[in-house]
């Protein structure tokens, strides 16, 4: 979810909007907006596009504001175009909105809203609550936002401005997080401290379900049943350097630290406890069709192709329907077989990706149903599928996947879990994989709490040359995975192999020198990957192993072992053997 800046006080707000908003790049986005009180009404300006395409649009003209809110999107609702970029408005114009996060009962409330005689003129998710506030508005704003808020499912953080109320900026958050600038005269709102500290470094950070009233010279938080909040102002000692990456060195960190929320953002809405079904609405399939699929043929590249892989053992071994994965620069090439009842998905972060998407033209081509699993909102992917899945995991600046990789295993997990349930699994069944994914992201929280430990492993092998990474069944295509980010990032060869093959060639490379990690995961291949282990350490191998909590006896067998609670993508054993 991208990025908000508000302004409100004595100076011209338009640059201190635009520098937010540069402040605010580095998190990626695809279109930019902006809207200022000026005279006595709202003017904005807003593109697809990046900020400097705002920018142009601007130049020129002269603006005499000092108060207004401005956004960058990472459409999740509608394809990033200057239509759909926010600001967004109320049918009169009189209230602007920009939203960070998902609506997720925005059909709904639309439905309802149309019949008031709303007109909804986007595709977002955000234009339905600038009209649900116009709604409730009898001349209270604060109150008005308070009210459309409890009728919204999702997350959100929101800054709303009003020339029915000028001076005033509303903001709010739920699962998308906002700050409060504190200055002299004047006052910020901002997504992240970033956008604003170039003015103030005194923040007020809302907690979730919180609301804030925002004037020139001050503040009133509540939550949003009313409740008075105390406000505790932090003194920020970050430098505007440290800030650019959110405080990591490189994007990559930021994106890896990310996951436990990104994990969360691909579940979010998803989950239907009562039927044990996961909605995945945008496949656009009827629970009809779905039941008559009766092969699977999932096409990707690169890390996408690793996912896929691992769909292929979650779907084949839950729902029984027979999985394919073919990379997409081969199936694009040769003439595959498809018979009847054969559903293609083609997985991409970006929706870009020539080589998918060329397999993609070519299975419609002849007819085939292509479903798509990707990131980016509107993408050509997301246009040229009959349906699909978004993985929401926001923007994926790092080269090398490592969010997207985890979204996408987790709305293949969903799909399983569908495709299941329309085939034997019980209801009982589905709730439980269900709660075993919601769990995932705390789970992955863990994992990265070891980052100190995991480095210090690192810091030891950074010089060797080559790297061996061994993993069984659903594993397998996670020992791939860790091997091509290896290389990579670190130009160190790897190669990832199902452990059992290991005996097959790559074993007379194993000495002293060759570091191998292997996933030793307490699933139904244990036994089989300790002996593996044996072998390796007959060789002189050093050993990572990747283990599960409480096994205290594999550390007696390797050189490091990584503890874990669960991998997203392990999730089948821990149902089926714990
Ligand atoms: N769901 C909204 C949209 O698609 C907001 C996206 C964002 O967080 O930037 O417009």
């Amino acid at each position: 979810m991208c990025g908000i800046v508000g302004y409100v006080g004595t100076q011209q707000a338009l640059p201190i909007l635009i520098e937010g908003l540069r402040r605010l790049e580095y998190r990626g986005y695809d279109s930019a907006g902006i809207v200022l009180f000026e005279g006595n009404s709202l003017t904005a300006e807003k593109s697809a596009g990046k900020i400097n395409k705002l920018e142009e649009i601007l130049r020129g003209k002269t603006f005499n504001a000092t108060e207004g809110i401005a956004h960058t999107r990472w459409a999740t609702h509608g394809e990033p175009t200057d239509l759909n970029a926010h600001p967004h408005f109320d049918c009169k114009n009189k209230i602007a909105l920009v939203h960070n996060g998902i609506i997720e009962n925005y059909r709904a409330l639309k439905v309802v809203l149309e019949k008031q005689g709303h007109k909804i003129g986007t595709d977002t998710d955000t234009e339905i609550l600038v009209h649900l506030i116009e709604e409730y508005y009898e001349g209270n704003l604060t109150e008005a936002v308070r009210m459309a808020l409890t009728q919204v499912e999702g997350t959100y953080g929101i800054a709303v401005i009003s020339s029915y109320e000028p001076g005033k900026i509303i903001a709010a958050r739920k699962g998308s997080p906002l700050v409060i600038g504190h200055g002299q005269g004047e006052n910020f709102v901002a997504s992240d401290v970033s956008a604003i500290l170039a003015h103030t470094k005194r923040a007020v950070y809302l907690n979730e379900g919180e609301i804030v009233t925002v004037t020139a010279d001050g503040y009133v938080i509540t939550t949003i049943d009313k409740v008075h909040r105390t406000p505790h102002v932090e003194e920020i000692s970050w430098t505007l350097d440290m800030i650019e990456k959110g405080g990591y060195n490189h994007f990559m960190l930021k994106e890896i630290h990310e996951q436990p929320s990104t994990l969360g953002n691909a579940i979010r809405g998803r989950l239907n406890f009562e039927e044990g079904i996961p909605r995945l609405n945008g496949l656009n399939l009827q629970y009809d069709q779905l039941r008559r699929i009766k092969r699977i043929i999932i096409t990707a590249c690169g890390t996408s192709w690793h996912s896929a892989l691992i769909g292929e053992y979650m779907i084949e071994e839950l729902a029984k329907i027979p999985v394919e994965v073919e990379y997409a620069s081969e199936f694009r090439y040769r003439s595959p077989v498809i018979e009847e009842g054969t559903i293609l998905f083609v997985i991409s972060q970006s929706g870009e990706t020539a080589d998918t998407l060329a397999a993609l033209r070519e299975a419609r081509r002849r007819g085939v149903t292509v479903l798509g699993i990707c990131n980016m909102v509107g993408s050509s992917i997301a246009r040229e599928t009959d349906g699909g899945v978004y993985i929401h995991a926001g923007p994926e600046i790092g080269v090398a996947s490592t969010k997207a990789f985890t979204s996408q295993i987790m709305v293949l997990a969903l799909i399983t879990v569908l495709l299941g349930r329309m085939r034997h699994l019980s209801v009982q069944q589905g709730m439980d994989l269900m709660h075993s994914l919601q769990a995932i992201p705390e789970k992955v929280d863990r994992i990265l709490q070891k980052e100190a430990e995991i480095k210090k492993i690192a810091e030891r092998y950074y010089k060797t040359n080559n790297f061996l990474y061994l993993g069984r069944g659903i594993n397998f295509p996670v020992a791939l995975e860790g091997a091509l980010k290896l290389k990579e990032i670190s130009y160190i060869h790897a190669e990832g192999y199902p452990a059992a093959e290991m005996k097959h060639g790559p074993i007379a490379l194993i000495d002293k020198n060759l570091p191998v990690v292997v996933i030793a995961l307490r699933d139904s291949v244990y036994d089989k990957v300790l002996s593996n282990i044996a072998e390796i350490k007959a060789r002189n191998g050093q050993i990572i192993a990747i283990a599960n909590e409480g096994d205290t006896e594999i550390a007696e067998r390797v050189d490091h072992v990584i503890y874990i609670r669960l991998f997203p993508c392990n999730f089948l054993p821990i149902i089926w053997r714990y």
